[in-house]
């Protein structure tokens, strides 16, 4: 008996408004949406974020994701389109299965607000570039 609710959801155990389902993944309504048509991604299988997913399932999932964000484009004409991924709960994940959100923009109160506080003085282009080239070798080993 697995205790986490998105495997439950998976498994039929407990209802989910499924919009999208394959072998790999389901796509299901966010019970409570931030906007109209807000939906959540998910692999069947339990993985708890994004470090855990191997490339497959990380492949089988967002290859959907062009599809999903079109059906609600076509459906409900947003103005816009964030695609949200919470990991760890001081970023915000609350539900440890992993899952993409897709949520829909309609204007600035639609309940979403995206803000990048940008930090140039902190981070001028010497020191971003020391960062660029870690993250590289660190890809590389
Ligand atoms: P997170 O904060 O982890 O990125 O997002 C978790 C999302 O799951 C939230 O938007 C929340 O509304 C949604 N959620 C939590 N429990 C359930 C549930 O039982 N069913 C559905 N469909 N969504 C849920
Ligand atoms: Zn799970």
């Amino acid at each position: 008996m697995t205790s986490c609710i998105f495997c439950k959801i998976v498994e039929g155990t407990i209802p989910g408004e499924k919009v999208y389902e394959d072998e790999h993944v389901i796509a299901f309504m966010d019970i409570m949406p931030v906007t109209k048509g807000h939906v959540l991604l998910i692999p069947k299988v339990h993985r708890e974020n994004l470090y855990d997913l191997t490339e497959q399932e990380a492949a089988n999932l967002f290859k959907v994701a062009p599809r999903i964000a079109n059906a609600l484009k076509e459906e409900f004409q947003p103005t816009g389109m964030n695609l949200l991924q919470n990991n760890g709960s001081f970023a915000g994940q609350s539900v440890y299965h992993f899952h993409m959100h897709f949520i829909p923009r309609y204007d600035k109160s639609d309940g979403l607000k995206v803000e990048f506080n940008t930090k140039v003085e902190q981070f001028p282009m010497d020191v971003v570039s020391e960062l660029g080239s870690r993250i590289a070798k660190r890809l590389q080993d």
